[in-house]
């Protein structure tokens, strides 16, 4: 897939706020600091696009990007931050978990995972509720830039992982924004998911709407 164009669309807490056109939409989330800012800085190639965050926890916002006047890019708030309030950190999951529960136009969510880290209890508890809200996803590993044995070490880790606690293993995708790679698989990815769109928006799914 060829980025022509990519615009801030805009940002919302409530799904009042959340765009009208039913255009589909793939959301990107992961542990605070995981690289999302960076991979979707990457997959746009425009550098300021999400902001790479130097405070983990900052966004709380589910942030729109217009991607070719055609599909969305969805910045949805990492999960796990240490910094703010409770509150702050119940609104901030809340934000999230809303939007992957009930937006009817969402048509895949990529899952990013620290490939430097070995499975991490947060992340697959998160796969474990993801499971639970009947929509497509993969696995996105970050970082994946430096100490190759390491990295394939815990990408193995995870999927065993996964398989103990009886989940599906997703697609999965390695990453580095670093070194600017995966962004052409990924994207072939939601160009694929975009073919017959109608059918891949769970909300157009026949008896799906609310
Ligand atoms: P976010 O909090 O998930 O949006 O993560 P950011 O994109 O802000 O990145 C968090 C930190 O990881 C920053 O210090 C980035 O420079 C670093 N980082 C992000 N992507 C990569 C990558 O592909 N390779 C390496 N080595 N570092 C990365």
């Amino acid at each position: 897939m060829n980025i022509t164009t990519a615009v801030f669309e805009t940002s919302a807490v409530a799904e009042q706020s959340y765009p009208l056109t039913p255009l589909p939409e793939f959301a990107f989330i992961g542990r605070s600091n995981v690289g999302k800012s960076s991979l979707i800085n990457m997959l746009t190639r425009r550098k300021g696009l999400a902001k790479v965050s130097g405070t983990p926890g900052k966004t709380r916002l589910v942030n729109f990007f217009l991607i070719n006047g055609t599909w969305r890019l969805v910045d949805l708030p990492g999960y796990g931050f240490a910094a703010g309030s409770k509150q702050d950190r119940a609104a901030f999951n809340t934000s999230a978990a809303d939007y992957l529960e009930h937006r009817p136009n969402l048509a895949g969510v990529f899952v990013l995972i620290d490939s430097r880290l070995p499975p991490q209890r947060l992340d697959l508890h998160f796969l474990g509720w993801l499971a639970t809200c009947s929509v497509r996803s993969a696995l996105v590993f970050t970082k994946t830039d430096k100490e190759p044995r390491r990295v394939r070490a815990n990408v193995a880790a995870f999927t065993e992982s996964l398989a103990e606690a009886r989940l599906s293993v997703p697609d999965i995708f390695l990453s580095s924004a670093t070194k600017q790679t995966g962004r052409s698989e990924i994207l072939r990815a939601v160009d694929q998911a975009l073919g017959p769109q109608a059918t891949h928006m769970r909300g157009f799914l026949p008896g799906d709407r609310t």
